[in-house]
């Protein structure tokens, strides 16, 4: 049975859904070729996601290949009620409320995998460190899985590089159509739309500082430029500061940087990125977020001791008043400022996203039994069916190669 907030949301978390369908053509067409061929038929699928209304479509896709699901969120602050009593309303298993207490995140995980699925979606492998650690028995039900972020790819790479992983995981992450669109244009676009909702502040003439310079750095400071910030960027590796200069913005280290930043983003997947070598560096004022897996990118432990006293500044935005009296402000205690206070990516992103998601779900399942207990790439081929089902879609044509240009392009002779 579902376990959930309210289930008379259901008509708002409804209307939510049925405004990201319009917007999610890739969807619409898979689970309109799924629901003829029923390729999940028999087959559990065990979810979490941040359950808001594009990832409630996901589910509501697979479920029309026939997939029975079993869902819950994968950040508590994410979880929007209203959704996930719209999923349960629909009948599906739906485990997840806003603001659940960590316990209570871990009881919605355990009961989605208590269900005994076959294939679990993860994003930040929660469910697959679940089940190799606490719920070993429930491994052999497992024919792979499929995983949505940066850090849970990393994650799982280190599993396998030290023999512990059980099953495959496809790194949904890592394919052209993942990354390249949701990690940077709509981490770009959807941090802004979190920070400037939850703060109703100005932009333009501020000094933004990016932590990090890969995928999701390069998409937050291009929409932060658009926007006239005065962009700073502080990075460890020496290619991506280059590539960051060479785009036109700052290199500065967090030390020099936290004496100038109005609004500081952090998007490194690395912890103690703004620490207490640089809370008492801040100016008043300073607006700290985070775009990163976890909330160990602002040292927030340490922020706790560091502080003299807090308050709410406005919703989702606590003042932390530190010894020198200057005041500092986080937005949603330094989790995923795009999740925690807004609506995380557009749905044409994350359209594409899932589309990897549904078609890697199915790969899974087509071959069962015959994939390593690795990391596995998506296949080029299902990368690049989605490209031309996005493109087809946008009603964009391009080029096809003539068979002369083809034999030029392959061939080493002038
Ligand atoms: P990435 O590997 O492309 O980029 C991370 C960058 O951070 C790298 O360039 C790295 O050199 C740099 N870095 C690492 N430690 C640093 C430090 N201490 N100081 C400064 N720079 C540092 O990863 P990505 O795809 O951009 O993802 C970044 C994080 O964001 C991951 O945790 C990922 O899971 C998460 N993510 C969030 C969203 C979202 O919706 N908010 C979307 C996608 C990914
Ligand atoms: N478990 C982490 C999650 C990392 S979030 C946590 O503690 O919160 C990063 C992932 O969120 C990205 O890879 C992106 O694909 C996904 N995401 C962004 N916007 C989303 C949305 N609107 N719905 C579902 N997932 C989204």
């Amino acid at each position: 049975m579902s376990d959930i907030r309210d289930i008379s949301l259901a008509p708002s978390g409804e209307r939510k859904i049925q405004w990201v369908a319009r917007n999610m053509p890739l969807l619409n067409q898979i689970g309109d070729e799924f629901e003829k061929t029923r390729p999940f038929e028999g087959v559990k699928i065990a979810l979490s996601v941040h359950l808001e209304a594009k990832t409630a479509y996901l589910c509501r896709t697979l479920a029309r290949g026939g997939a029975e699901m079993h869902v819950t969120g994968c950040n508590q602050l994410s979880t929007q009620d209203d959704v996930a009593a719209a999923l349960a309303a629909g009948g599906m298993d739906v485990h997840a409320y806003h603001a659940a207490t960590g316990e209570e995140y871990v009881k919605h995980l355990t009961a989605v995998l208590e269900a005994a699925p076959n294939i679990v979606v993860d994003d930040g492998g929660d469910l697959v460190n679940l089940l190799h650690t606490k719920l070993t028995h429930l491994i052999p039900n497992v024919y792979g899985g499929c995983e949505e972020t940066t850090t849970g790819v990393i994650r799982l790479r280190a599993m396998s590089a030290d023999g512990t992983l059980k099953f495959p995981v496809i790194a949904v992450n890592d394919a052209k159509c993942k990354h390249l669109f949701d990690n940077r244009y709509g981490t770009g676009q959807s941090v802004w739309d979190g920070i400037n909702r939850t703060t109703n502040l100005i932009v333009a003439g501020k000094n933004v500082v990016v932590a990090g310079y890969g995928w999701c750095g390069k998409g937050i400071s291009m929409r932060a430029k658009g926007f006239g910030a005065r962009v700073i960027v502080t990075e460890i590796d020496p290619v991506k500061a280059l590539e960051a200069m060479m785009d036109g913005f700052d290199v500065l280290t967090m030390e020099e940087a936290a004496k100038v930043g109005d609004v500081f983003v952090t998007a490194t997947g690395c912890r103690d990125v703004i620490d207490s070598r640089h809370f008492g560096l801040l100016k008043d004022g300073a607006i700290l977020c985070n775009a990163g897996h976890f909330n160990v990118e602002v040292a927030m432990d340490e922020l706790e001791g560091y502080a003299v006293s807090k308050y709410e500044a406005r919703q989702n935005i606590i003042g932390y008043i530190l010894n020198n009296v200057r005041t500092i402000f986080v937005i949603a205690e330094g989790r995923l400022v795009n999740l925690a206070s807004g609506d995380g990516h557009p749905a044409e992103i994350m359209d594409m996203s899932f589309a990897i998601q549904a078609l890697s779900a199915q790969y899974v399942l087509q071959n069962r039994g015959k994939l390593a207990p690795d990391v596995i790439n998506v296949p080029e081929a299902i990368d690049g069916e989605v490209a031309r089902r996005k493109l087809a879609a946008s009603g964009l044509r391009i080029d096809a190669l003539t068979p002369e240009q083809t034999k030029y392009l392959s061939s080493w002779a002038v």
